[in-house]
């Protein structure tokens, strides 16, 4: 019989396993459970539709041999025939998971092992070699895959029963790590309670307990089934401590950090269900990408029906994880059918708006603690408005906030709106990469002088999303980098309006060295310290133009206006230098240049730019 090797990802992890010494070995046992459960699971569901499996009473079994040092995990779910024993633990099956990066410090590995869990693997963390026996259902035969890490052999078995034992032959003591107490009965009832007690089938082993007779009390060894089998959410609320709905919620998602929130309620009513739900403490690490599953998983009077329950909750909320329990949906309908059943529009509505209830409360109760959900999951309320054409605005936009000039804090829409100045009919907001880069705009300085109080858009969606939401309260959102921004007072207003007629020689000037770059030169208010800036008409933004420009659609352009500043004295020796009649235009294009520059655009043309900056400094210099 040959022996195989392992896909060369398989063995990096295997040897990760093995010989991480940081690494929390007990969670194998938690591991090898859950696919047990897994197994029971699918056989049950197989059950209902193929007459041929019999109906069985589920169960995992925990053996411990201590003299020959194994342990074996059995269960009596689908089994493997010998291609999937091949498949399944040949190769990783969770590679999706894992970016294998060159050197992993060992830190690095106990984050990957602790983190996602490793399945199967994790058996080599404590056994040096590994014999999985497995009879598929509606199968004759059974096959044997073994393995001592440096490859695996299969080859084929007599087995009883469908089903799979997994027997693993337990490591010697090590200076750094005892594995002897993998084999102590105690131990092994103690993990199980600890990291599987919810698993929705008995986990049966021998232990030791006292049988009381006349009196006496007299020690004997039982089979027992040591957890309690009864999930978390069906228990009664007073009967749950804050520390267990953390360690399940911990185990189930393999999360580091505790949950943010835990929302468990019953509804009894059309649609009665249970629900357990959690506001994840920390955004998942592939939260933006398609290897992100929806972690909602979805019950039927304890039996488990699916993960990944897309139809029970809208897009926007699928940062929520948990379950639901309902007691009304009929289990033997197929799932394509469970799709479309109106009973599953019914309970999406009702846990949407559960979840809408709870972050408005905390909102308005538990602030810290919204703006952490709101740190790790506000661009998803974000896109959650800007999406179907703001089919869902009205759901959402009282759950948004943004930064703003008052603090630097977050603020809500409605927060803004009560804090506005008196006479001031628009909501102001300045787009950017950052915070910072967004404070040294050349037009924020004036706008603050005057005590109006600017949202800060740092999110690539925040200003697309102006452009569906329009509005709030009745006050429309204004760029205050673009357009005309209406700050000034009415003589105010007919002050600049003389100067531009004043000026209209120099500007038309300078418009025309600037005419492939800008549709428009003007003067204007919005200036304090700089002497120039770049402005957008009110259409596309600078900041839209970026952002598009990243998503590769180059072709669409803000309109761009330059405006310049009146009372700069650069200005006035600009207008000297053209009353003189000297060429002004080479100076406008550096003004532009620096408009852009401060506007965070590239420059067409940087070499050119240095160039004559250094012409100028020599001139100072001389
Ligand atoms: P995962 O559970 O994440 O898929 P594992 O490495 O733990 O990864 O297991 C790989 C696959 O092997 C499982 O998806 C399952 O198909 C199969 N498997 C593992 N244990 C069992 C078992 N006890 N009974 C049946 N199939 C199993």
């Amino acid at each position: 019989m040959a022996i195989k090797e392992f896909k060369t990802e398989s063995k990096r992890l295997l040897d990760m396993m093995a010989n991480s010494i940081y690494t929390n070995t007990d969670i194998f046992l938690r591991e090898l459970i859950s696919n047990a459960s897994d197994a029971l699971d699918k056989r049950h569901i197989l059950s209902l539709t193929d007459d041929q499996i019999p109906a069985n009473e589920p169960k995992i079994r925990i053996d411990i041999d201590k003299k020959d040092r194994v342990i074996t995990i059995s269960d009596n779910g689908v089994g493997m025939d010998r291609e999937e024993l091949e498949d399944n633990l040949g190769t990783i099956a969770r590679s999706g998971s894992f970016e294998f990066k060159k050197d992993l410090s060992e830190k690095d590995e106990a984050d990957i092992i602790g983190q996602f869990g490793v399945g199967f693997y994790s058996a080599f963390m404590v056994a040096d070699k590994v014999e999985v026996i497995s009879r598929k259902v509606k199968e004759e035969k059974a096959s044997k895959w073994v393995s001592d890490m440096n490859g695996y052999e299969i080859s084929s078995a007599e087995k009883d029963d469908y089903g799979t034992t997994i027997t693993l032959h337990i490591k010697k003591n090590t200076k750094e790590k005892k594995y002897d107490k993998y084999l102590e009965s105690s131990q092994i009832q103690d993990l199980v309670k600890k990291y599987s007690d919810f698993i929705r089938y008995p986990i049966e082993m021998k232990v030791e307990t006292y049988d009381y007779k006349d009196g006496k009390s007299e020690k004997v060894v039982k089979d027992q089934v040591v957890n309690s089998m009864q999930p978390i959410w069906k228990k009664n609320k007073k009967d749950i401590k804050a520390e267990d709905y953390d360690n399940y919620y911990m185990q189930e998602y393999y999360d580091f950090n505790k949950p943010l929130k835990v929302i468990h309620y019953k509804v009894e009513g059309n649609t009665s269900y249970t629900a357990l739900l959690f506001i994840p403490g920390q955004r998942p690490f592939n939260y933006y990408t398609n290897d992100y599953k929806l972690g909602l998983k979805l019950y039927s009077r304890g039996v488990f029906i699916k993960d990944e329950a897309k139809e029970i909750v809208s897009d926007y909320f699928r940062f929520i994880r948990g379950v639901v329990d309902s007691d009304d949906l009929s289990l033997n309908i197929s799932r394509e059918i469970l799709q479309q059943d109106h009973q599953m529009g019914v309970l999406k509505r009702s846990i949407d708006k559960k979840i809408k209830s709870t972050l408005q409360s905390m909102l308005e109760k538990e602030r810290e603690d919204y703006e952490k959900f709101f740190d790790n999951f506000g661009s998803q309320l974000k896109y959650g408005c800007y999406d179907n054409f703001g089919a869902n605005k009205d759901v959402l936009i009282d759950l948004l906030m943004f930064k703003s000039s008052r603090e630097d804090k977050y603020v809500t829409l409605k927060e803004y709106v009560e804090n506005m100045k008196e006479g001031q009919s628009e909501i102001y907001y300045a787009a950017g990469e950052s915070i910072d880069k967004i404070k040294q705009l050349p037009q924020m300085e004036k706008i603050l002088d005057k005590g109006y109080e600017v949202l800060y858009f740092t999110d690539s969606v925040d200003e697309f999303l102006t452009s569906i939401i329009m509005e709030y309260d009745g006050k429309k959102f204004q760029s205050i980098l673009k357009g005309d921004l209406d700050l000034d007072s009415e003589e105010e207003k007919k002050e600049l309006e003389k100067k531009n007629e004043e000026n209209k020689d120099l500007i038309s000037k300078i418009k025309e060295a600037l005419k492939d770059k800008v549709s428009d030169v003007r003067l204007s208010s919005r200036l304090k310290t700089y002497p120039v800036c770049l402005v957008s008409d009110d259409q596309l933004s600078i900041e839209m133009e970026k952002i598009l420009k990243q998503m590769n659609q180059e072709g669409v352009k803000a309109n761009k206006i330059l405006e310049i500043n009146p009372d700069h004295e650069l200005f006035a020796a600009l207008k000297k230098m053209s009353e003189n009649g000297e060429d002004i235009s080479e100076y406008a294009g550096l003004l532009y240049d620096q408009a852009s520059l401060m506007a965070g655009l590239e420059l067409e043309d940087p070499a050119g730019y240095a160039l004559k900056v250094s012409e100028l400094m020599l001139k100072a210099i001389k």
